[in-house]
């Protein structure tokens, strides 16, 4: 994902300030997969923001792409652990039914659909973080 939308959805959502995972492989190298997930990132921020956790008590570990689907390793604190593990098997499953480059719907068993080049450009992408991060809404 290209730094200025790291930055723009860290800057709403503190828990994916790198400066929080220090030492850990999102602390050195960010996301590693591409911005069409956004509205799974949010769902997660949305529900510790609910939950009352704190952006200082959790360590994202790794945000990473694996067999096509979503991979988030984070740490948090003991009394939220189960609900948050459950909430991240979900958000891994339903990321398989989106298209991790353009964030369009795709289908599950296809590894790439044919994006719309329009929706792969940067001007586009950082419209449409600002436009959901505006709203807050997930998935
Ligand atoms: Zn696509």
């Amino acid at each position: 994902m290209e730094l200025e939308l790291e930055t723009l959805l860290a800057a709403r959502f503190p828990i994916y300030d790198r400066q929080y995972s220090k030492g850990t492989i999102f602390g050195d190298w960010g996301f590693e997969c591409g911005p069409g997930w956004l509205p799974l990132f949010i769902t997660l921020a949305n529900k510790l923001n609910e939950m009352g956790v704190k952006p200082d008590n959790i360590t994202v570990r790794q945000i990473k792409e694996k067999f096509w689907a979503l991979r988030l390793y984070v740490d948090v604190p003991a009394y939220v652990d189960d609900e948050i593990s459950a909430l991240i098997d979900q958000l891994e499953q339903e990321s398989s039914n989106i298209c991790e480059a353009c964030g369009e719907r795709k289908p599950s068993h296809m590894r790439r659909h044919e994006c719309d080049p329009a929706r792969l450009s940067l001007d586009y992408q950082r419209t449409r973080f600002l436009t959901q991060l505006a709203t807050g809404d997930g998935v």
